[in-house]
């Protein structure tokens, strides 16, 4: 039996059972594997880690654990000051886009309210969210760990508010939202693009007063709905 000391920093303490809250785990092991399937075995999605240093040197994560190794495990790329960081994966676009789970739909509205480009639908398949989340770099975002297992999610985040304006709160100060929020750019319903439209051309289709209160209006080219 070998033995690696593995410490796990910050919000991925989160991931660990009760007894293991401070980060800490001696990890016995009898074979051969990677940091990233011994990381996950332990309860981290690959997905939240960015950084990994095992023995005071950063590794990616096909590196093979070695006994007697102290590995850190960081979800922070600034949380270490060390010569050479090694990327888990290439940097995220300062806008981000995303797809969500279903159970997220509330949250993907308002994501598109402020601009991002979020796909959201209420069946998708385990297999196809990671599937377009890998495809497209979208960040999956999700409420289930098991999700941001899979080898083919690059980018992903597990939601730990189970309410929707908490959840909100989360996602814009870990994807640093405000910086890039961009308001009717994208619907809210089906996630098309908005452009602006003249006041006379949808007059028709406005609700009693609105146009009394409203000068400014865009239309969803996707599913033609209406924003004011
Ligand atoms: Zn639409």
């Amino acid at each position: 039996m070998s033995r690696a000391t593995f410490h796990f920093h910050d919000t991925l303490t989160f991931f660990l059972p009760r007894r293991w809250q401070a980060g800490l785990i001696e990890h016995e092991f009898i074979w051969r594997a990677s940091v990233k399937d011994m990381i996950e075995s332990l309860g981290v999605p690959h997905a939240e880690v960015e950084l990994i240093v095992a023995n005071h040197a950063a590794v990616d994560f096909a590196y093979i654990v070695q006994p007697d190794d102290r590995i850190n495990v960081y979800p922070r790329f600034d949380l270490v000051d060390l010569p050479d960081k090694v990327p888990l994966r290439p940097p995220l676009p300062a806008a981000p886009s995303f797809v969500l789970d279903q159970h997220l739909g509330r949250l993907a509205a308002y994501l598109r309210m402020m601009g991002f480009d979020t796909l959201y639908r209420n069946n998708y398949h385990d297999e196809e969210l990671a599937q377009v989340s890998h495809d497209e770099n979208r960040v999956l975002l999700t409420r289930d760990v098991g999700l941001l297992k899979r080898s083919l999610v690059i980018y992903g985040y597990y939601v730990r508010a189970t309410h929707r304006e908490p959840q909100l709160v989360e996602i814009t100060r870990r994807f640093n939202l405000p910086t890039h929020a961009e308001p009717f750019k994208h619907c809210m319903k089906c996630n098309g693009l908005l452009h602006p439209v003249v006041k006379a051309a949808v007059l028709d289709q406005l609700p009693d007063g609105t146009a009394r209160y409203y000068d400014e209006f865009h239309r969803c080219q996707t599913c033609q709905r209406i924003y004011w």
